[in-house]
This record gives C-alpha cells, sequence and structure tokens, in this order.
C-alpha cells in the first residue's frame, strides 16, 4: 500500500478525527480511504448509464470570490448542449448561489460536475440526478 501525504485545513482535519471517533474508525487512513473509494463509485451507478438524465446542481460561494462566478460563466459556455437552464441568485449578505439544470448523460454530468468541484473557493456543491424516462413512466 502506498503512502500518499495531503494537506488540508485544520478544520477539516478536526472534522475527520472528531468523525473517527463517534463512528469507531482506527484511523485518519481509513476514513480517507473510505471517502474517496464513495467519490470515485459516483458516477458508476450502472442504473443511471445509457439513458436520459436530468441533474440539478447548486454551487454556493462568496460575492467577493469573483473567480468563481467567471469559472461558472465558461462552464455554461463549454457545455452549452447540457446547460438547459442556469441562474444566478443572492442568498443571505454575503453568498452566490449558482444554479443549473442540465440534460444529458452520465458522463458529460460527471464532467460536469468534476469541473465545478475542482473549482477553488466554493462553499458548497450539491447536485441531484433524475432518469427522465422515469418521470414519464410516473404520468
Ligand atoms: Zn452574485
Amino acid at each position: 500500500m502506498g503512502v500518499v501525504s495531503i494537506s488540508m485545513p485544520d478544520e477539516l482535519e478536526e472534522r475527520i478525527d472528531e468523525f473517527g471517533e463517534d463512528h469507531g474508525y482506527t484511523g485518519r487512513s481509513e476514513i480517507v480511504r473510505e471517502a474517496v473509494r464513495n467519490l470515485l463509485n459516483e458516477f458508476e451507478d450502472k442504473r443511471l448509464e445509457d439513458r436520459d438524465l436530468m441533474a440539478i446542481v447548486t454551487v454556493l460561494f462568496d460575492f467577493e470570490t469573483t473567480s468563481v462566478e467567471e469559472k461558472m460563466m465558461h462552464l455554461r459556455h463549454d457545455h452549452e448542449e447540457l446547460v438547459v437552464s442556469n441562474f444566478h441568485s443572492h442568498v443571505g449578505n454575503h453568498y452566490c448561489m449558482e444554479l443549473f439544470v442540465l440534460e444529458g448523460q452520465l458522463e458529460e454530468i460527471s464532467t460536469f460536475v468534476g469541473k465545478i468541484r475542482a473549482t477553488k473557493d466554493t462553499v458548497s456543491v450539491d447536485y441531484s440526478v433524475h432518469p427522465v424516462d422515469d418521470i414519464s413512466l410516473l404520468s
């Protein structure tokens, strides 16, 4: 097994330790390995493959970090065929919220979400994915 050294904010490190104590983990490595596995498996869902999907992605960031807003604009242009709808909204006194509605296949959606996650200085990134053919079955 290889040894990987990673840097993270003190606050996150404390949360990992607390989580480990609360859930009976033997150490940080075990927690990080599990988190990485979950992240890598996230878009490997066989039930969603080769289907038409819609996704809703929300990104929260501090309104002073204009670099995030700029990156969001570039992403929207780079993935024009995927982004069905997009709006920018303000939350509280300090935050901007960017909402994307996507329509496409799992691979394109995961690429898009991955790029958003890789954006520095976001406060949070959330998303949900739904098969569109399921929606029509419901009506
Ligand atoms: Zn804004």
